[in-house]
Parts: structure tokens; C-alpha cells; sequence
């Protein structure tokens, strides 16, 4: 359950110094734990890791991994998805306190309500949705493949798409389907990428690349908007996480505005110093992501907090729908 933000006070106290780098690294070997990162966390949490990547990248190096621990800098549904995927490792997350706007949206009884309204409906979930709600899911998807889940889900079939209602604006004008009904979920982070704003920035820097990573909530209304020709269609990049960077190394422009949480800016950077990479909007940060701080990491590898359950029932019934996100389409980079 995620605390109202303005009651988050994180972990604080400790400095991102070499010495602290040291001891997270004699801490995780002490632990068998490997650390992961998602692309939105803050710069020093991100190069202390083991990967950085998007949730679903490393939810599979997670499950992958020989570690006997994951420590999973991220928020709360990511490492419960990790769980998911790895049930027999311990997963640990530095604050468990760090939840999602977008995923705290619709709950498993509200869920579970909407189909009752809609018998016979197929429930098609953006990954960013607690492990209860995932269990009462029939496919989850991303951004990248929530096109091609729907369009394989038979026709005259009720769809029930949630919880994002710009990614499910976005599918319902690609499929053309009138029988997909959208849950009324968004991220808090939508506020600072809006459509005028995407518009001004892209026409004060016309030769700038835009790119824009949808599978984070935080950027969908991008993606809907760059559908509807609110910015130029030949400057917009829709790509994963991943497909950014390469991107990032292989563009002609000398800038680019981004259109997502402001963390991602930090790999960016890092892959193409000689590139101006600016964020549509330098306040679209995440708070939940930025509960995982120095202090948090060191808590969690000294008292092995806070650690991840999944019941046993919810985790197969959870990993059933997301295994069938990955067998169809290109899942791309996740959120
Ligand atoms: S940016 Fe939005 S969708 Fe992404 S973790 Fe934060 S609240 Fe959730």
C-alpha cells in the first residue's frame, strides 16, 4: 500500500562516499546478493549496482542470476515481480515504503468487481500492478506489446485493459476495438509531461530527436500524444529502455529531449556525453523511486530488509499471466 507522499520521509543520514561504496560491496558478498537498479533511480544508487535496467530486464537477470539474494533498488510491484519470477531467492528491497501511483490505481477486490461486471471478459494488465492484481490478470503486457496482446485476444471477446488509461487510449485507437474497456489508473508523474509542455519543448529545439520511453507510466501520455500529432512524427523515438541507449549512441542529432522519469537522463549521459539530453520536464521525478537512497541500500544489506513476500498461490497464478506476456509480441524493456 503506498503512504500518501507527503508522509515519505527516506532513509537519510548517509553520504555516497567510497567508503560507503566499499561496505555495500563487502555487505553484498557477505550476502550472496546481487543488486539491481532500475533506470529511475538516483545516479549513486545506479552505478553502486550489479545491472541497471528496466523492470523487466532485470526481473529475468533476477531470475537468472546464482545470487541466493536480489536486492531490488526499485519499487515495491518490481521487486514483487522479481518474486515472482525467482520464488526461491530472497528478495529484498531497500524501502518497501516506495510503492507506485499507477499500480496502487486498482486493487485485486476492485479487479476482481470489473470482471464480475464483465463475465467472460479477457483481463489484459500493464506490468506496473501489484502481484494480486496480476493474479486476477489473464495476459499482462508492456508498452511495447500491449498492441499485439490485444490484437491476438479474439474479437468479439470483451477486453478489460488496466491499469493505465493513456497506454489503454493508445491501444484502443491501434486496434480500432469499441469492446475494450479502460480502467480510469495514471501516475502521478503524467502531470509534469504534459501535452502542451511536450509541444513547446519540441518546437523551441526543432532539430532535437524526442525520445520517449513509454514503459513507465510516467511517459505514456507521451506516447498517446505523439499518436496524435502533437509533436512531429519524424523527431519521435518510441523505444524501450534498452533501444534508448542504443539510440542514444547512434543518433545524428547533438540533442534530445526526453520524455520520461528524469533518472533515466543519468544512462543517457553516460552512453553519449557529446549529446545535450534535456527532460521535457525536469520535474517529472518519481518519489517513489527516489526512497531508495544510500541509507536505504546500507539498511537493507546490514538487516536484510525489507524483504518481498509473494503466497505461494498468487505467485503461480501471477507468473502465469506475465509468462504469457512474454510469449507474445516483443515485451520490450518492461516498465
Ligand atoms: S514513475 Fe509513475 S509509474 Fe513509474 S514507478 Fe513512479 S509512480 Fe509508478
Amino acid at each position: 500500500m503506498t503512504l500518501q507522499m507527503e508522509d515519505l520521509v527516506p532513509y537519510g543520514g548517509v553520504e555516497a562516499d567510497a567508503a560507503w561504496a566499499d561496505e555495500v560491496r563487502r555487505l553484498a558478498r557477505e550476502r550472496d546478493a546481487v543488486i539491481l537498479a532500475h533506470n529511475y533511480q538516483v545516479p549513486e544508487i545506479q552505478d553502486i549496482a550489479d545491472h541497471t535496467g528496466d523492470s523487466l530486464a532485470l526481473s529475468r537477470i533476477a531470475a537468472a542470476s546464482e545470487a541466493s539474494t536480489i536486492v531490488f533498488c526499485g519499487v515495491h510491484f518490481m521487486a514483487e515481480t522479481a518474486k515472482i519470477l525467482a520464488p526461491e531467492k530472497t528478495v529484498l528491497i531497500p524501502d518497501a515504503r516506495a510503492g507506485c501511483s499507477l499500480a496502487d490505481s486498482i486493487t485485486g477486490a476492485q479487479l476482481r468487481e470489473w470482471k464480475a461486471e464483465h463475465p467472460g471478459a479477457v483481463v489484459v494488465s500493464y506490468v506496473n500492478t501489484t502481484a494480486e492484481v496480476k493474479a486476477e490478470t489473464d495476459i499482462c503486457c508492456t508498452s511495447s506489446n500491449a498492441v499485439d496482446v490485444v490484437a491476438s485476444i479474439p474479437a468479439d471477446q470483451d477486453v478489460l485493459f488496466l491499469p493505465d488509461q493513456f497506454l489503454g487510449a493508445h491501444v484502443k485507437r491501434e486496434t480500432g476495438r469499441d469492446n475494450l474497456y479502460i480502467w480510469a489508473g495514471e501516475c502521478h508523474v503524467h502531470a509534469g509531461i504534459n501535452g502542451p509542455e511536450l509541444a513547446e519543448r519540441a518546437a523551441e529545439n526543432p532539430d532535437a530527436d524526442l525520445f520517449i520511453h513509454p514503459e513507465c507510466g510516467c511517459a505514456t501520455s507521451a506516447l498517446y500524444l505523439a499518436g496524435e500529432g502533437t509533436v512531429p512524427a519524424d523527431k519521435v523515438r518510441i523505444l524501450s529502455t534498452g533501444d534508448m541507449v542504443h539510440a542514444a549512441r547512434s543518433t545524428k542529432a547533438t540533442s534530445v529531449l526526453v520524455a520520461t522519469e528524469v533518472g533515466m537522463l543519468h544512462q543517457l549521459r553516460k552512453a553519449a556525453p557529446e549529446i545535450d539530453f534535456r527532460a521535457v520536464n525536469d520535474r517529472a521525478s518519481c518519489r517513489y523511486m527516489k526512497m531508495i537512497t544510500p541509507a536505504a541500500l546500507l539498511r537493507s544489506l546490514r538487516e536484510g530488509a525489507d524483504e518481498v513476500h509473494v503466497d505461494a498461490e498468487t505467485a503461480r497464478r501471477a507468473s502465469a499471466s506475465v509468462r504469457r506476456m512474454i510469449e507474445i509480441g516483443q515485451p520490450g524493456g518492461g516498465e
